[in-house]
């Protein structure tokens, strides 16, 4: 099906970073538990939550500092290079599709981005040593430099809206594409999950592959429940 498909989406989750050491979501155990992302509305209303969230943020990074891509991240980067896949849309903030090679403009964020910060009122980027070094030297995450806004990290939380430029780029790659690839995603999570049915609706073929059943299995033209590695080693030449 990849062979003969003419334009590919590219659609992952979690799962294709656990072979980089970052655990998914939802497996038993899972460090996301213990350290759970603030919802967005408390982090509006209350200091003490947004020094709590930054503190639970920072506490990740150190777990997963150094994690470099997977065989899937660089197999999907082989696809793309090969000039069938304009873009793969995720869901993870890891930001490792880009270290795997591929350009920002071929990753559609759907939940952002984990590795810098951005300033609720103007947007403007800051990196997250700085804000760390703030934070380490009195328990107060920093302000934007350039407005005085609140800071956060460029992620979209729970309850905060879904960004509208990477929406419409995903809806549009899904309903383009004639085939649409899931990579490690328990396709629970709306609204990233309904793409890859949009794409099937659309006539695409659509293919799941996840260590586990999904909701979606049963629309899929080909489901692997296995390892991503092995199989997406297969696209690297
Ligand atoms: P999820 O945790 O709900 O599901 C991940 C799926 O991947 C699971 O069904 C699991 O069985 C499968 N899986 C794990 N490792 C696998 C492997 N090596 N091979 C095959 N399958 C494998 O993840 P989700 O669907 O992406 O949703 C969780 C939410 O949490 C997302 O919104 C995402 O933003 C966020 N998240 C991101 C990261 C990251 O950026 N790396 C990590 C954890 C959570």
């Amino acid at each position: 099906m990849v062979q003969e498909a003419g334009l590919i989406a590219g659609f992952t989750g979690a799962g294709i970073s656990t072979e980089s050491g970052i655990p998914d979501f939802r497996s038993p155990g899972s460090p996301w538990m213990r350290h759970k992302p603030i919802p967005f509305d408390l982090f509006l209303q209350s200091a003490e939550a947004r020094r709590e969230a930054w503190r639970r943020k920072f506490a990740m990074d150190d777990l997963y500092r150094g994690a470099r891509p997977s065989q899937g991240h660089i197999g999907l980067a082989a696809l793309a290079a090969s000039g069938r896949m304009p873009a793969v849309i995720t869901q993870n903030i890891d930001g490792l599709h880009q270290e795997s090679g591929l350009s920002a403009d071929q990753v559609i964020e759907l939940h952002g981005n984990g590795t810098y910060a951005k300033c609720l009122s103007c947007n403007r980027r800051h990196e997250l040593d700085w804000v760390r070094q703030c934070f380490d030297s009195d328990g107060d995450p920093p302000e934007c430099i350039a407005c005085g806004g609140v800071l956060k990290s460029a992620t979209i939380s729970f309850g905060q809206a879904m960004p509208d430029e990477a929406m419409r780029r995903a809806q549009k790659l899904a309903r383009s594409c004639d085939l649409f690839l899931v990579a490690g995603s328990s396709l629970i999570v709306y609204p990233a999950a309904a793409f890859p049915a949009f794409a099937k609706e659309n006539g695409a073929r659509l293919i799941i592959v996840n260590r586990e059943p999904t909701p979606l299995d049963s629309e899929a033209d080909l489901v692997i429940h296995a390892e991503i590695g092995p199989i997406f080693s297969k696209f690297i030449t």
